[in-house]
């Protein structure tokens, strides 16, 4: 079945010039009536649009991958939920790296403080995106198997079931964004989702510096904006250093981490999303200190690649075979947002730079996913539309509700698909080389 590698070429016929015309712009017209876009920054315009990138065919992809990427959610989401709330655990990932990643470690600091102050606030809540790569299980590409790039537990896009989340009615939810931002209009969305769910539910839009000076505290801990009440904090923000310019950003984080409101996500499950953690789950009995269910680790360990500290005594070994053979691995810090890892030849560079020195313990080493290729057309600025080489990535989006000692709702909630050149490193949807693509299942 998925021998079958491009829906144009193997299902249908190689287009001709002037149908690919009229295709480009009858998808780029649906894509800009139907929500799929991104604003475009730098101009003075805050709301001027474009169709986000898009692949001008779906993706084939073996619906059995698809199930089984789908199945694990609520597993990796009760993992995440599982290893936010062990401090041991957390210590043991993270102590060896503070010192040589001064961004992590202030975010440490916050989730250090607040951990042993308590909750003010026992309900948290995660949404998730979950990234896979496919992988070619026999030579000709008849099965695939999906392998996790990483799972995302914060500013992840996707929906989250913003009725269940209401403590005080008049309360509002807090997106915390930048403004402008390519992403904008998939924050509308989530704002039309929590309309379509509830009309007298208000959603305000804010950025740090909005918050810094607009935010105050009631008596109980109720973080106030502008003179109302904060029912949950929904952070599409505050990911990467460049993020907290100055202290007063990190000092509005505790604020906001020590307030009454719900935080989506919790700096735990911030932290419980970085690399080393990802590492960390794949070393050997870990995943057994979280699930009992040995299927279950059987299952999600099957979507593993090798991942390596390289801060171990005898990581050298792993080192030099990485300097050697850079094209089979990718080299990480704890960072989000695309563009931070190195490959190839910076990969080399960069760790016959570090190999020596302490800072090496704040990345980590992976296995390059050798992704399954097959063919579509990108249509994006700067990339021309003809018939070429991409590598798909899955994304499973899901919500995770809980307090310290009980999870109320785990569920997955739906999927993306992103699409780049076979030759591109990192395809970020905004910044990046991918497209929005859509799977064609068989
Ligand atoms: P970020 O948190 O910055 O998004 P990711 O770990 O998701 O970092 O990596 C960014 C991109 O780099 C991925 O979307 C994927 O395209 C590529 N990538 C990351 N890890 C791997 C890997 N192990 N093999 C192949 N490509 C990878
Ligand atoms: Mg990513």
């Amino acid at each position: 079945m998925s021998r079958f590698k491009s829906v144009e070429e193997d299902y249908g016929k190689p287009l001709k010039p002037e149908r690919l015309n009229e295709m480009i712009q009858r998808v780029t017209g649906w894509a800009l009536l139907n929500g799929v876009q991104k604003t475009i920054t730098g101009t003075e315009f805050p709301e001027r649009i474009e169709p986000m990138p898009i692949t001008l065919f779906p993706s084939i992809l073996p619906a059995d991958v698809l199930r089984k990427a789908k199945s694990l959610q609520t597993s990796f989401q009760t993992l995440i939920y599982k290893v936010a709330n062990d401090h041991e655990f957390m210590k043991e990932c993270f102590s060896g790296l503070l010192d040589a990643d001064v961004f992590t470690k202030q975010l440490w600091e916050i989730y250090e403080k607040v951990t042993k102050e308590g909750p003010t606030q026992e309900v948290s809540v995660i949404t998730t995106r979950n990234d896979f790569m496919m992988e070619s299980t026999e030579e000709d590409g008849a099965k695939q198997d999906c392998k996790q790039v990483e799972i995302n537990t914060i500013a992840a896009g996707g929906g989250g079931d913003a009725n269940s989340l209401l403590n005080v009615h008049s309360a509002v939810i807090l997106f915390v964004v930048d403004i402008p931002e390519p992403g904008t209009p998939d924050q509308r969305w989530l704002e039309r989702g929590v309309f379509c769910l509830d009309r007298s539910i208000k959603v305000i839009y804010r950025t740090f510096p909005q918050l810094i000076m607009q935010t105050s505290f009631g008596e109980n801990k109720e973080l106030i904006v502008d003179g109302t009440e904060v029912a949950v904090v929904y952070y599409r923000y505050g990911f990467v250093p460049r993020h907290y310019p100055t202290n007063a950003e990190f000092k509005l984080r505790l604020d906001i981490e020590r307030s009454r409101a719900i935080k989506c996500p919790t700096v735990a499950v911030h932290l419980a999303g970085c690399k080393k953690v990802q590492q960390v789950l794949t070393e050997p009995g870990v995943l057994e200190r979280f699930i009992d269910d040995t299927e279950v680790i059987k299952d999600i360990r099957s979507t593993f690649v090798g991942l390596y500290r390289l801060d171990a005594k005898d990581s050298s070994k792993i080192i030099t075979q990485a300097i050697q053979t850079p094209e089979k691995f990718v080299l990480k810090p704890q960072r989000e947002g695309g563009g931070n890892n190195l490959f190839g030849d910076d990969l080399r560079n960069y760790l016959e730079k570090i190999k020596e020195s302490s800072e090496r313990s704040a990345w980590i080493l992976m296995d390059r996913i050798q992704a399954t290729r097959h063919r579509n057309r990108l249509i994006r600025a700067g990339l021309g539309p003809e018939c070429r080489n991409v590598v798909s990535e899955l994304g499973i989006y899901g919500v995770h509700i809980s307090t310290p000692s009980l999870e109320l709702e785990n569920f997955e909630c739906g999927h993306s698909m992103r699409t780049k050149p076979e030759e591109a490193n990192e395809g970020g949807l905004c910044n990046g080389l991918a497209g929005l693509d859509t799977p064609f299942l068989v």
